[in-house]
């Protein structure tokens, strides 16, 4: 199969979230199982930092360079007015405001690279509203490729001024109530549902979500209407880059059967973050987050006081809303010593974090899937998750079924469930025979691409067969 991998973020090229991983890892395991993958994104300031050794290659007036890595071919698309910038998506004064003609400017450079580079993809795989206007250029072309659109996170729209429809060349036509149109705007994001020949997401937990009203985010009634085409395939991680055994980030590399060198990870983590010493003998709770409104935040600044006096700490890695920067700050001006607070987007960090912390708080609103309770289960960190989205999938609680639970689960978004899930995980923590025993076990589960890239492929298949 020729598949075309779009992703507006890519590890190791650009990254704000987990999209990265997943588009940094997919199309490596789609290509050691045979397939042709090309991999096309944005020449972001941040690509042309890493001085790559690039090849130039153009199609008509679109200029792109390519590079290879891994059996896959990336192609970056060049424009420096909509790419050379500090950031991918905006500043602290929000989104770029000419981000409709920054993301509509690569979808066309998506469809003409499919078109006229000679790669010929049978399928297009898209990943997220900066590449939803790209099944509608297709069909402005009649071209039969087929396209899977994935939703990372619906609440991410791509909405726009209906009056941008002309700069970003959509005819009137797309514009109506089963179209572009979205409540008098237009949402990259609804083309992509809409004219892709099929759609998924990241969990089966959040492909069910998203047809309701509470987590549908406006999008539930388009989505329904396509509810045979939606698809739930679960993320995997790349243990290349996330493995305490071979994690170059870390103070002390470890494994199931050499887990002793955790502490010595917890140290360095202590040492780096401004926690008293006595952290040592504490639990310590890991969280990493972009810091918005949907990963539940301010649940965990409400629950502070209370898991501090259980006798736990907290070490915070996040950044996002100036809301939840000011939130988490403060949090740590509150208990010097016992909470630490770092406002940045640092790797690794997060890898040190993953490594030396006991647990790792994810209280989400929602999560479509999320990655970080995955990467710690490999680094014996035991995750403390509400029950959501792929975080329902994935975690099963230790006091329902003690012989295969991999955390804590709690469900509702309030303080008090936080903290009592806080303190179930803080009574674990405290037998430390069956402490470690549970540890080495949930680092042993599997939870590699192998499998997903197999739905993948079947669903690719699938859709070109249809
Ligand atoms: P989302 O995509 O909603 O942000 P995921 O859990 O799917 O959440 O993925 C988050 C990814 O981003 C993980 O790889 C996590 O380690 C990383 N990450 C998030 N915030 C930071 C940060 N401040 N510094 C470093 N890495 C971060």
């Amino acid at each position: 199969m020729n598949i075309l991998f779009a992703s507006p973020e890519v590890v190791p090229f650009a990254k704000t979230g987990g999209l990265a991983d997943v588009a940094g890892s997919l199309p490596k395991e789609l290509a050691r199982e045979g397939q042709a993958v090309k991999v096309i994104l944005p020449f972001y300031k941040s690509v042309k930092n890493l001085d790559l050794s690039l090849k130039p290659k153009k199609i008509g007036s679109f200029a792109f360079l390519t590079y290879e890595d891994s059996g896959i071919e990336y192609v970056f698309v060049v424009n420096d007015k909509y790419y050379d910038r500090d950031a991918l998506y905006g500043d602290k004064t929000g989104d770029y405001p000419d981000n409709y003609l920054r993301f509509s400017y690569y979808a066309k450079s998506i469809v003409e690279f499919a078109l006229h580079s000679g790669f010929k993809p049978d399928i297009i795989h898209l990943n997220d509203w900066q590449t939803g206007l790209v099944p509608i250029y297709l069909k402005m072309e009649n071209s039969p490729i087929k396209t899977l659109f994935t939703i990372h996170n619906i609440a991410y729209q791509g909405l726009f001024k209906n009056s941008v429809l002309k700069d970003i060349s959509v005819p009137r036509d797309f514009y109506h109530i089963n179209g572009i149109e979205y409540y008098n705007k237009i949402s990259f994001l609804k083309a992509g549902i809409i004219y892709s020949t099929a759609i998924s997401t990241v969990s089966k937990k959040y492909s069910e979500e998203i047809l309701t009203t509470e987590f549908g985010c406006g999008m539930d009634g388009i989505l329904k209407t396509r509810a045979h085409d939606l698809y739930g395939i679960l993320n995997g991680v790349d243990y290349k880059d996330w493995d305490p055994r071979n994690d170059k980030y870390i103070a002390e590399k470890y494994g199931p059967e050499t887990i002793g060198g955790k502490v010595f990870c917890k140290k360095d983590l202590i040492n780096a973050s401004g926690l008293l010493e006595d952290t040592i003998e504490r639990p310590l709770i890991g969280v990493i987050s972009r810091l918005a409104e949907q990963k539940g935040i301010d649940l965990l600044a409400e629950a502070a006081r209370d898991i501090v006096n259980a006798g736990a700490s907290i070490i915070i890695l996040g950044t996002g809303d100036e809301k939840y920067n000011k939130i988490c700050a403060d949090l740590a001006d509150e208990f010097p010593g016992r909470v630490a607070s770092l406002i940045k987007f640092d790797n690794a960090l997060a890898h040190k974090i993953e490594a030396g912390s006991d647990f790792f708080a994810m209280p989400s609103r929602y999560e479509p899937c999320g990655l970080n309770q995955l990467y710690s289960l490999r680094y014996g960190t035991l995750p403390i998750v509400r029950a959501t989205g792929g975080l329902d999938d994935t975690i099963t609680d230790l006091y329902a079924d003690p012989e295969n639970g991999n955390g804590i689960k709690f469900q509702d978004a309030t303080k008090d469930a936080l903290i009592e899930a806080v303190k179930r995980g803080i009574a674990l923590y405290q037998k430390r025979d069956t402490w470690h025993s549970t540890l080495r076990r949930i680092m042993g589960l599997d939870y590699s691409w192998q499998r997903s890239a197999t739905f993948y492929r079947e669903l690719y298949s699938k859709l070109i067969n249809k």
